[in-house]
């Protein structure tokens, strides 16, 4: 093994061992302070900033005209259900060429990579490139203080660039970059039809919640999974030509997908670029959870008084959480559910995507196939959501995530991990994007 994969599994090892599970509040000062350690060691000056939710790790220096941003987050999903885990979770555990542990792959590995990344290009050029970073506590739980942290320090975070906080390699070990990510507003609708649950004989008489529910619910989307909302699609913005060639040069693995998810086709019936395209740049509307009335063994006749439904928007640009959720109010109230109350559940994200023909991409095109040696697939947006928007508002640069995970990393399950291999490549990818970026070669 190269003595970078040993300093870096025991940097890993360091950073997993503290349990910073930002749902419980646990560890998440002990994690900042252990961030901010190995960004000095590097030789750059680290403020850990306090006031905004859990502490904010920002860090800086190094020489050169222009500059690169790293955002990354120490925080990790609980570790539950501790019972599928083979070892743990709070524990690196290299097996079979892995290492395993809550975090080696989101986002403490994608942290480590970038960390390495550096120190190896110091060593090599016997300077630090000009970097910032931006490592938050908050990210498995929404973000909620970040955009104002973005806002204030908005002048300190200036750069062309910025790497978002992780990547990998597809299922056929083809490298993957994406430039965007979906926005999401998470709501519950609550149907209230009785001061308290009524004998079911009362069925009769007494509207009962969850049909009131159903029928709200059925008002929102069609069988192909178009949102009916009025005005709901009015501010997505339409593909760009360099995004649609993107979309176009994603390989098809639709059909394996469909296979391992074990449904029996996609909504709308796509295929191919039709369906990476309402994958990745189509806002979509969920039903995460239902519930009312009686759950238990057997029957019990009664009229619940109330049910509940968790819903999620994804969001594309430029859609914004908040229109989107006074849309929904106003399209109960003219389908007449006027009786419904609406709760939104986060503050919610806004969708962000970067202008894929800047400079930037090209570079990292190019970095990705000298390491991986095959074409990188670059992803316009990702399905998922995060906290891109503010860094793309305020600083007006493109992010790109690039990183060291695989499909099967097993992110916010049990036995997650990464394969050194993919830490490897991904660390040395990330080193000749900063050697391509601050050395023109
Ligand atoms: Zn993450």
């Amino acid at each position: 093994m190269r003595p970078f994969l040993d300093q870096a599994r025991d940097l890993l090892a360091r950073l997993v061992a503290i349990p910073t599970v930002s749902a419980e509040g646990r560890g998440l000062e002990e994690g900042a302070r252990a961030v901010a350690e190995s960004l000095e060691a590097l030789g750059l000056r680290v403020e850990v900033v306090f006031g905004y939710g859990a502490p904010v790790v920002f860090a800086e220096g190094g020489e050169g005209e222009k500059r690169l941003l790293f955002y990354n987050h120490y925080d990790v999903q609980p570790p539950d259900p501790l019972e599928l885990w083979e070892s743990d979770p709070f524990r690196l555990e290299e097996r079979q060429g892995a290492w395993y542990g809550r975090g080696s792959s989101d986002d403490k590995g994608e942290f480590v990579a970038r960390v390495m990344a550096l120190a190896l290009f110091k060593e090599a050029h016997g300077f630090l490139p000009r970097v910032a970073f931006v490592v938050e506590g908050e990210e498995e739980v929404g973000s909620p203080h970040l955009e104002s942290f973005v806002a204030s320090f908005a002048d300190r975070l200036r750069a062309e660039a910025i790497f978002w906080e992780s990547g990998g390699v597809d299922a056929q070990d083809r490298p993957v970059a994406y430039a965007g990510l979906k926005g999401i507003l998470a709501v519950q609708l609550r149907a209230k039809t009785a001061a308290y649950d009524l004998h079911s004989s009362y069925g009769a008489v007494v509207e009962n919640p969850l049909y009131r529910l159903s029928r709200a619910l059925a008002s929102l989307r069609s069988e192909e999974g178009r949102v009916l909302i009025p005005g709901f699609y009015d501010r997505v913005r339409p593909l760009t030509p360099a995004e649609q060639e993107a979309l176009e040069g994603i390989p098809d693995e639709s059909e394996a997908l469909r296979r391992a998810f074990g449904v029996q086709g996609f909504l709308g019936g796509v295929q191919g670029a039709e369906f990476y395209k309402k994958l990745l740049t189509e806002p979509c509307l969920n039903i995460n959870g239902l519930h009312g009335g009686y759950q238990g063994a057997g029957s019990k006749t009664v009229l619940p008084a109330s049910a509940f439904a968790k819903l999620d928007f994804r969001l594309v640009p430029d859609q914004e959480p908040e229109e989107v959720l006074t849309l929904l109010k106003r399209h109960l109230e003219a389908q007449g559910f006027h009786d419904l109350e609406v709760v939104p559940l986060e503050a919610g994200e806004r969708p962000a995507r970067s202008d894929l023909t800047h400079p930037f991409f090209a570079l990292v095109r190019r970095a990705l196939e000298e390491v991986y040696g095959v074409k990188p697939i670059l992803y316009p947006n990702m399905a998922g959501s995060g906290p891109m928007h503010p860094f793309l508002h305020h600083l007006k640069a493109p992010a790109v995530g690039l990183g060291v995970g695989y499909p099967g990393s097993r992110v916010h399950s049990p036995n997650e991990h990464i394969r050194v291999r993919d830490f490897e490549r991904g660390s040395l990818a990330i080193l000749r994007v900063l050697e391509r970026f601050f050395l023109g070669r």
